[in-house]
């Protein structure tokens, strides 16, 4: 199914990670001041984009789509507060394979509540798993989670999450797939980063089935980050597909 691609603010900012690799130009941002993103020339995309997420996952239309192909190595995440969220860097070698493009996956993070909703209701939380391919498209995987159960790759996260900015390094190796529902059902839309610069360049996937964690250990993230979701953006014109 081709998907009507890009606007003109694709080109503005083409590979976010490598400027933020790079050590460009960051305007700082946090979530008190959400509604003044757009004013930084640099974030003009979280203003006037048009394809701009998180959205509500309602009226999707059933398509003959399928779910990227994930080639995850298991490793020894390291973890970092980065001031934002709770991101565990991955090494090298991972791999999400999506209608013939192979993306790597480079991270993955979270936020509460749950920036994706369905039908308009949000989650406790939600993980993105961020995969990159070179000219900078990303395809993120998006994962809603609730309090109900237990994770152990999500306890390992958050036993070692720093509580102010900074570092440290998994004692073991886990399997990231295991913050992935049994279920594999999804929506997907073309959107953009749900933080500054908010570029134009996101194929997303969210799951419909959340996952089941400790109540602990959302506790032990929102001790850290009480609010870090994005409000939810108008889906406008574009195609939200389901499975
Ligand atoms: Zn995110």
């Amino acid at each position: 199914m081709a998907f009507t691609r890009r606007s003109f603010l694709a080109g503005f900012v083409s590979c976010p990670l490598c400027a933020a690799a790079a050590g460009a130009e960051d305007a700082h941002w946090d979530y008190e001041d959400l509604h003044n993103w757009g004013e930084h020339s640099t974030n003009e995309a979280c203003a006037y984009g048009g394809e701009q997420s998180p959205v509500d996952l309602t009226g999707a239309i059933k398509a003959k789509i399928r779910a990227p192909v994930l080639s995850w190595k298991p490793q020894a995440f390291t973890v970092v507060n980065n001031g934002h969220t709770i991101q565990a860097d991955a090494a090298p070698g991972s791999f999400a394979t999506s209608e013939n493009s192979k993306f790597e996956l480079k991270q993955f993070h979270f936020h509460t509540p749950s920036e994706h909703a369905i039908d308009g209701k949000r989650e406790a939380m939600e993980a993105h798993f961020v995969h990159a391919k070179e000219g900078g498209d990303l395809l993120v995987l998006g994962v809603l989670m609730r309090a109900g159960g237990s994770n152990k790759v999500f306890s390992a996260i958050m036993g070692a999450a720093p509580r102010t900015k900074g570092e440290a390094t998994l004692k073991e190796p886990v399997d990231a797939t295991a913050l992935l529902p049994k279920n594999r059902h999804f929506f997907r839309y073309e959107g953009s980063l749900t933080t500054p610069p908010c570029s134009e360049v996101v194929n997303w996937y969210v799951f419909s089935t959340p996952i089941a964690v400790a109540a602990s250990d959302i506790e032990t993230f929102k001790g850290i980050f009480p609010m870090n979701a994005r409000p939810l953006q108008p889906l406008r014109r574009r195609m939200l597909l389901t499975d």
